[in-house]
């Protein structure tokens, strides 16, 4: 058999089998498109399967409810759609090694799904509170017919950090990908409210971890290698509620560009991801007031959140080689507002 046809024949059974254990870990409300068969946009869906954005996932308002941090995405209402059910993926990263921090939930967990349907084997890191969602991660990537490597354990630590990336080279056989993308977001009213400690803790997570996973991973990782980070739309609209979340993902978009530079010469690729709101357990475990919980989204052009599904595939991009002269970029995703 050619190797494409090989290649064809085990993404169809493995379509099969992630198909099943997603029914499993989803709720079908949410996986579905919810137009209506009949209406204008539903009959344009079914003939070319060009599908109307707005009607996609739920629109605010959504229920109160708030958990102790860092969150499970399996107890959110409604369940977040990470692609369990619907990410399709086309041999883009086949062979590929990747490492994603934040790889347990949302964002991170879409990405890490996408990468293994697209042929990569993935190490994820996650807090160990956050097992429940790890293990549903782990699955998937087994099923996808790649090799899933949970490496838990927290990353405002730079001896971990540096384990982190040894475990992930050893486990993986070497680096291709590294996406940055765990993050602390606390939402506090006033500045008088953040404690030093806070203060340090977020930025430990978001830009001190960052800083010493990188540095550990770029030793490994061989010419045409991608390193994508999680910027937002903070970074350039800071939001009042969250002044050391916004500031450290402008550092997160500057360091962005400014490594670019300098990995330009060694062949590897940085780029940004920068989300608008994403339904995700970062939101509903401190990172947003109620009031502001309760209408996510709802100020997009777009009116609603988007779904961590919606967004994977921009990581999936960034990490391709078809993106070979794409670096130093800040993208964005975000129901139509924000900058980069
Ligand atoms: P999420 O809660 O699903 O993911 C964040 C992850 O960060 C957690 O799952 C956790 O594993 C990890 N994490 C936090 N502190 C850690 C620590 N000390 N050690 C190890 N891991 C730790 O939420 P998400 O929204 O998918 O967040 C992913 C990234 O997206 C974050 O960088 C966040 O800032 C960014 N982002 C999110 C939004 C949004 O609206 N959800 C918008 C812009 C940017
Ligand atoms: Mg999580």
């Amino acid at each position: 058999m050619a190797d494409d046809d090989f290649f064809k024949a085990r993404r169809k059974v493995m379509q099969g089998a992630t198909a099943a254990l997603a029914a499993a870990v989803t709720t079908p409300a949410l996986a579905q498109p919810q137009s209506q068969p009949g209406t204008a946009a539903g009959a344009a869906s079914a003939k070319s399967g060009v599908q109307d954005p707005r009607p996609l996932y739920p629109h605010p308002p959504f229920p109160v409810q708030s958990q102790p941090w860092p969150g499970l995405a399996a107890r959110m209402t409604p369940r977040p759609d990470h692609g369990e059910r619907s990410y399709r993926g086309s041999g883009r990263l086949t062979g590929r090694r990747a490492l994603i921090t934040g790889g347990d939930s949302g964002i991170g967990r879409a990405t890490a799904i996408a990468f293994a349907r697209e042929g990569a084997d993935v190490a994820i890191n996650y807090l160990p509170q956050e097992e429940e969602d790890a293990r549903e991660v782990v699955e998937l990537i087994r099923a996808a017919g790649r090799k899933a490597v949970a490496l838990p354990g927290d990353i405002r630590d730079e001896a971990f950090c540096k384990s982190l990336v040894d475990k992930a080279v050893s486990a993986l056989g070497g680096l291709d990908i590294l996406v940055n993308n765990a993050g602390r977001q606390q939402s506090h009213d006033s500045i008088l409210d953040i404690t030093t400690d806070a203060f340090d803790w977020t930025l430990k997570t978001n830009v001190y971890a960052l800083f010493w996973i990188t540095k550990a991973a770029i030793p490994h990782m061989p010419a045409g290698a991608a390193i994508i980070n999680t910027a937002s739309v903070n970074a350039y609209d800071p939001s009042e509620n969250l002044l050391d979340y916004a500031c450290t993902k402008a550092a997160i978009a500057n360091f962005t560009k400014g490594l670019a530079k300098q990995m330009a010469k060694r062949g590897i690729r940085v780029n940004a991801v920068a989300p608008g709101p994403f339904w995700t357990p970062l939101q509903v475990s401190g990172g947003q007031t109620e009031a502001n919980l309760k209408e996510f989204g709802a100020k997009t052009p777009m009116g609603r959140p988007g779904q961590p599904a919606e967004i994977a595939t921009v990581y999936v991009q960034l990490a391709s080689s078809e993106s070979s002269y794409v670096t130093g970029q800040v993208y964005g995703a975000s129901g139509g507002s924000g900058q980069p």
